[in-house]
């Protein structure tokens, strides 16, 4: 197992503790990783600021050709990559090779594309014998912090996006999920410039904090908890650094009376539990119709019933366990506390044996001001609830403190355009849900973050408009 960091194109052993990883489906440790220490926490940062004076001059066709080399890498290792998501996260084979590697590997594709668009908008004379142009350049050194539920997703996320601007990097994984990063890191060792991608393993509140306060750190990047994000913002604001957030979610499905409840169930079925329901767009919170919501309570709990949970490559598993111990009994307590005012329709506990599962779970006739219909569960739980109208539908769903995810169920094409414009969420889905495309933004409003990933506006966050002017 790899288990050392990459620190200005070495490959060293954490002179840290010792953290362990456990396997989800077994709750046994499959590997002991180090932390930095605070030096190596400092090598990393001085090798990514050193690393920027060059890197940030490469030509785009340069830095486009390293992110397809990248890409390439990955391709090739596809396998044995994802084989460390799976025992990493628990992840059902082969689903975490056929559903998430992809979108991994297009995401540093489609940003060797995206170097090269880098453009700035203007050169003309706006005072007589001045000519100005804007330029935008790379901000500098990037701090990349990513969460545990798609860890070489989000490290692609992290990672491609501040290459393509021309900035360098010190990423950190998640402390529970980093061996998949950690491999990758040793891959690219020799593909990319030294000091260009620099990884470190820690704990957040350790590891994470000190590269994020380094002085030399120009902009932080975290997809995480809101807790984390508050942490990046603190930091940031002490000396004034650029800081871009995707946190937590909490999606409402609204279903309208003329929607299609196969669809909706069907959706429901497998966007909601997919990779157990740890999803920022999980499709956790819906909103029905009161017309059809009897009808769409009976399919879903039908249809959720029939999910198969497992080890992930036991035969027929669709759901693998939840990542932790600790994540496992933060679902339960929300179930819990939901008992005495909702009905648990399907599941509701924890599953047998040694390994994190936890039954696929659907909880009804929730008030829409409830705890479970509010906050972020981050497992494989969905709550149903009533809207009378499309008004009534609007209040309540951008009432909540997220906007990431959305998604609006009709056939009716003139309600379905007013509740997408007037929805205060980052991305809204009209009769599918969570659907991603690299082209497209990963896009985070009100307290789910600032900004987005993927698509050309990712490279935002990692970029400084900047005008130049020359007398003549
Ligand atoms: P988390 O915030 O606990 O941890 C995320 C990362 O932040 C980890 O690497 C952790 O070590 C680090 N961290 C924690 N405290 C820190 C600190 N003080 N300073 C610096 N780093 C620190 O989140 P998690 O539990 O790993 O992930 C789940 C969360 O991530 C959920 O809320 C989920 O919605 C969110 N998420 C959001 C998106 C998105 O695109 N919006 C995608 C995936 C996950």
């Amino acid at each position: 197992m790899q288990t050392k960091m990459l620190i200005n194109g070495e490959m060293v052993e954490g002179g840290g503790d010792a953290l362990p990883v456990l396997d989800p489906a077994t709750g046994e440790a499959v590997a002991q990783v180090p932390e930095a220490s605070a030096d190596q926490i400092e090598a990393a940062t001085r090798a990514a600021e050193e690393a920027f004076d060059t890197y940030r001059l490469t030509p785009p066709a340069e830095r486009s050709a390293l992110l397809l080399a990248v890409a390439d890498v990955i391709e090739e290792n596809i396998e044995e990559l994802a084989e460390l998501e799976t025992l990493d996260v628990g992840k059902p084979w082969p689903m975490a090779c056929d559903e998430e590697m992809p979108l991994t590997i297009d995401t540093f594709r489609f940003m060797a594309g995206a170097a090269r668009t880098m453009t700035g908008s203007v050169a003309g004379e706006y005072a007589a014998g001045h000519t100005s142009m804007i330029r935008k350049d790379p901000i500098g050194p990037v701090a990349s912090i990513a969460p545990w539920n798609y860890p070489l997703m989000m490290a692609a996320w992290k990672i491609a996006a501040p290459l393509a601007a021309g900035c360098t990097i010190v990423m950190k994984p998640s402390e529970i999920t980093p061996l998949a990063t950690l491999r990758l890191a040793e891959m690219l060792a020799d593909v990319l410039p030294k000091g260009v991608l620099n990884v470190v393993h820690g704990r957040g509140g350790s590891v994470g904090d000190t590269l994020i306060n380094d002085p030399r750190i120009e902009g932080i990047s975290v997809t995480g908890s809101p807790a984390t994000g508050m942490a990046a913002m603190r930091a940031a604001s002490n000396q004034i650094r650029h800081v871009h957030l995707e946190l937590g979610g909490k999606a409402p499905v609204i279903v309208f009376d003329d929607a299609d409840i196969d669809a909706v169930t069907e959706t429901i079925r497998y966007g909601s539990f997919f990779n157990a329901g740890q999803d920022c767009a999980q499709p956790c919170r819906v909103m029905v119709q009161d017309g059809v919501y009897d009808r769409l309570v009976a399919a879903v709990a039908e249809q959720v019933s029939q999910i198969q949970i497992g080890a992930p490559k036991a035969d027929g598993t669709e759901m693998g366990p939840i990542v932790s111990a600790v994540q496992r009994d933060r679902v339960a307590g929300f179930v819990d506390r939901a008992r005495s005012s909702a009905e648990i329709a399907v599941g509701g506990k924890a599953g047998d044996g040694a390994g994190f599962f936890y039954h696929p779970t659907v909880v009804a006739n929730v008030d829409n001001d409830a705890e479970i219909a509010c906050n972020e569960v981050f497992g494989p739980v969905v709550t149903l609830s009533r809207f009378t109208d499309a008004e009534d539908a609007l209040r309540v769903a951008n009432a909540g403190r997220y906007g990431l995810a959305s998604s609006v169920w009709t056939k009716d094409v003139s309600t379905a355009m007013q509740m997408t414009s007037r929805l205060r969420y980052g991305m809204t889905w009209v009769n599918t849900h969570g659907m991603p495309a690299a082209e497209m933004p990963w896009a985070a409003m009100k307290g789910s973050g600032t900004g987005c990933d993927m698509s050309v506006y990712a490279l935002d966050a990692y970029t400084s408009v900047r005008h130049v002017m020359v007398a003549h």
